[in-house]
């Protein structure tokens, strides 16, 4: 099994039982080079398999994946960021969308707090707000596309390749998922939900970013998102710096390449 990311030869890691929703013995393979981790058994799956398992998960435990209260604050947090950004001119926001959006949860408060639109697409999902017509989805025409909670479900290059091809060339990409520094080679690892399939870490994720022609990051801990941009360290990181220094604390915190903060 090639890695998605790096293209190295990936090896086996470690075993998990789930013994639910049809998942049984569950195969976690990394990747020697980068440290992506991916569920073989999953990769493997049939669309129609894949498709099963995610209606049956979402169906019987979509209001207790997480927290919801732990999960609007994020959302907040997130759309607070997003219009933060916006104001510093750290993002441009004339056309905005969000990936992989669920019902829209950010979209919503983006505009009903901040006044900010973003535009919704989900392929399993009919959001309540600013469902975009898919004739709009051209290549390399929005100034921010949005992912929360997507990138640990996808399965393949070409999806990730589709995702980030809708920025366009001075644009910004938004994720939220979970980036350690390496994957633990632990079945009781709380990250390995049935429906995630996919473990990013800190060296791939900057092959991401360079494969995809981004020069530098942000994080931002309370709303768990981190904003790649392909515009140079000399622009973005003195605008970083004003917002942190009004502020009087990290609100942001930059790295010229991506923003390893969890170590
Ligand atoms: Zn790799």
């Amino acid at each position: 099994m090639k890695c998605i990311i790096c293209y190295s030869d990936m090896k086996f890691y470690f075993t998990k039982i789930f013994n639910i929703y049809d998942l049984k013995e569950v195969h976690y393979w990394i990747c020697p080079h980068c440290g992506f981790c991916a569920s073989k058994t999953h990769f493997e799956m049939t669309d129609i398999e894949w498709t099963n398992l995610n209606n049956s998960f979402h169906n019987k435990s979509h209001n207790s994946e997480e927290n919801p209260y732990n999960r609007n604050q994020r959302y907040f947090k997130q759309a607070q960021m997003l219009h933060l950004m916006t104001k510093h001119k750290l993002i441009d926001k004339n056309n905005w969308l969000d990936w992989g959006c669920g019902v829209g949860a950010v979209s919503l408060l983006l505009k009903k707090m901040f006044s900010i639109k973003l535009m919704t697409y989900d392929k399993y999902f009919t959001p309540k707000i600013n469902l975009i017509d898919v004739r709009a989805m051209t290549a390399r025409s929005f100034d921010l596309v949005v992912n929360t909670a997507v990138f640990e479900h996808v399965r393949d290059r070409d999806t990730l390749n589709e995702i980030e091809s809708y920025v366009n060339a001075s644009g910004c990409f938004a994720i939220h998922t979970l980036i350690p520094e390496a994957i633990p080679k632990n079945p009781e690892w709380m990250y390995l939900l049935p429906v995630h399939c996919a473990f990013h870490t800190n060296k791939s994720m900057q092959i991401l970013m360079d494969s995809w022609g981004y020069n530098c990051s942000v994080y931002n801990e309370e709303s768990k998102l981190w904003i790649l941009f392909r515009k140079k360290s000399s622009v973005i990181k003195p605008k970083v710096e004003k917002i942190n220094k009004s502020l009087g604390w990290n609100y942001l915190h930059f790295k010229d390449g991506f923003m390893d903060y969890w170590k």
